[in-house]
């Protein structure tokens, strides 16, 4: 295995034994194989997509493909492989439909570049002109395949290759949860797919990958804005919510993850039962939705960020649910009471799948939770949460009027994700630091590392506004929108917002091209930059976008602020 896609990578190069994640090799692999798969049927259904000749199935397929590969989210080796053959199974089909609709003929091999049928006709390097189109392959014998081809000795062009791979996988992320919704964009579909052909194009060099990273930050930002109309749509605007920290004596449910239609269906089976409903890590500003407050069984949010799940889990003493990531591999104290769902997997798991209608049911789950003790207490009290853009924007007169009067003198965008290492303390630090006349902006799971500090408020505004999950950044971006507007402002970089961004898996990566994307100067990244981006690369993010490392608090203090 080789993998080097999230930020806590060993010794910031590269996993190659087992994952720091806890996933094993031949997971790691099969997830490369799955990659792979993804690639050869984005070529055959692109071209199914021009004819007017694809189907939802597939989009589908394709994105909880890449989702599935994101860290932390699906650690199950039969699961990976279940994917690689539909995939090859769904390939063959549309090839099959391309063949009868005379989209293309057995012959057509010869037309395409050399890169094309080395790599997805699957003839290898020494082919000749007419290629049988792609032979039959399955999780069994891909190994067979030679993907050495696949590698380029080009280290940025690698470099550029596996930013954008991971900058989809984020955007399939999003999309997925908004298509669970019922929210689909076929154009974000169409350039995921000329996206994933472009990272094996030989043709394409550094000076055609760069608009193309660049691109998928803007195709990003319309995804996040998708979703926020699926979310927002469907269960109301976030409130500005004081969320209980504290338990009940009731037996619970702990549900984590980034789902909200799962929360939304265990909300109703739970109704009445005597159950109670907590979240944890990114499912925490679910507590902010009108649509959830409703119910008298949704208690509030138990712990911290993923990956305090190990022990926090333990001590809650009742079923916990998976709806995405972030999974860590359970701790056999309660093995048999964690449950995965949707994208998630972990093999020994219990996994409750959907119906046809996307229904699921939670039942087992539920009767196990009446046999379980209440959970225990870890801390009381409450945190602020449930400032997405229309909460936000319903204050904004008193923003502007205490950044016109001088009370806020800075917003630091403090955005991101969380993650083990001890020197993620920073962001403690750095928040504890920052002079009383600054507002955190905060979405994703990065909050945990501060949003239980007594930071104040300026003038009735809380010093963190909580925009939500990562999920929810597009709210950040309107806010800055919003904001440059009623000041004046016509370059985003003129605003007195700074980015101190922490980031860890590829739905950030996601998340960071989009603000590249948006013209944001002078990001700080941290706490270490991605093991993936080349020197030349990071040089022309420095030139372009003067992106920079984070440091010690006093100096980026000294540089933000
Ligand atoms: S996801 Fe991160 S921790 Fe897991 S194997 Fe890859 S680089 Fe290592
Ligand atoms: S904030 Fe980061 S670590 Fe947390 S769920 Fe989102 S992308 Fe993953």
């Amino acid at each position: 295995m080789f993998c080097y896609q999230c930020e806590e990578t060993l010794n910031g190069t590269g996993c190659t034994k087992n994952g720091v994640c806890g996933k094993k090799a031949d997971v790691a692999d099969l997830q490369d194989d799955l990659i792979y798969v993804l690639k050869s049927l984005a070529f055959y259904n692109s071209k199914a997509r021009a004819n007017k000749l694809n189907d939802a199935k597939t989009d589908e397929f394709i994105l909880e493909g890449l989702f599935a590969t994101v860290t932390n989210t699906n650690f199950s080796k039969t699961d990976i492989k279940r994917m690689i053959d539909e995939g090859f199974d769904i390939k063959d089909n549309i090839k099959k439909k391309l063949l009868a609709e005379k989209v293309i003929t057995e012959k057509s091999g010869s037309s395409f570049p050399r890169w094309i049928k080395e790599k997805i006709l699957g003839a290898g390097p020494n082919a000749g002109e007419e290629l049988p189109l792609m032979a039959k392959v399955t999780s069994e014998s891909i190994n067979n395949v030679d993907t050495s081809i696949l590698v380029t000795q080009n280290e940025d062009v690698r470099s550029l290759r596996e930013l954008l791979t991971y900058g989809l996988k984020g955007m399939a992320a999003y999309a997925h949860h908004a298509n669970v919704l019922g929210y689909k964009d076929d154009e974000t579909m169409a350039f995921m797919e000329r996206a994933l052909l472009a990272t094996m194009d030989d043709d394409m060099g550094v000076d055609e990958l760069v608009p193309m990273v660049l691109e998928c930050g803007s195709v990003g930002v319309k995804t996040l804005a998708l979703l926020d109309k699926a979310n927002t749509t469907t269960y109301g605007n976030p409130e500005p919510t004081a969320v209980n920290i504290g338990v009940r004596d009731n037996p619970g449910i702990l549900i984590s993850g980034h789902d909200l239609r799962d929360l939304e269906q265990l909300l109703e089976q739970t109704r009445g039962t005597g159950v109670d409903v907590y979240t944890h890590g990114e499912m925490l500003p679910a507590n902010s939705y009108p649509a959830f407050k409703k119910y008298d069984n949704f208690v509030g949010n138990y712990g911290g960020s993923w990956w305090r799940q190990k022990n926090e889990f333990e001590k809650f003493n009742g079923p916990i649910l998976m709806t995405t990531n972030c999974i860590v591999p359970p701790k056999e104290s309660y093995l048999n009471r964690i449950y995965t769902t949707g994208i998630a997997g972990f093999d020994g798991v219990t996994h409750i799948k959907a119906g046809e209608d996307g229904g699921k049911d939670f039942s087992a789950i539920i009767e196990q939770a009446r046999s379980c003790k209440a959970p225990e207490q870890l801390e009381e009290g409450t945190i602020m949460g449930g400032f997405a853009h229309e909460s936000a924007l319903s204050v904004a007169d008193k923003i502007i009027a205490a950044v016109k009067g001088g009370q806020i003198k800075k917003f630091v965008v403090m955005a991101g994700c969380d993650g083990r290492h001890k020197e993620r303390s920073y962001y403690t630090d750095f928040a504890e630091a920052l002079p009383d006349d600054t507002v955190i902006l905060t979405a994703g799971c990065a909050k945990y590392r501060y949003n239980k500090l007594d930071l104040g408020e300026i003038g009735g505004i809380p010093r963190v506004i909580d925009a939500g999950q990562c999920n929810d950044s597009y709210s950040l971006v309107v806010i800055a929108q919003a904001l440059a507007e009623a000041i004046g402002v016509e370059d985003i970089n003129d605003l007195p917002v700074s980015y101190n961004i922490a980031w860890y898996e590829q739905k950030a990566v996601l998340v960071l091209l989009a603000l590249l994307s948006l013209g944001v100067k002078n990001i700080m990244l941290g706490p270490t930059l991605p093991a993936f981006v080349s020197p030349n690369v990071l040089n022309v993010l420095v030139e372009n976008f003067n992106i920079r490392p984070n440091s010690t608090v006093e100096k980026d203090l000294k540089v933000l602020i």
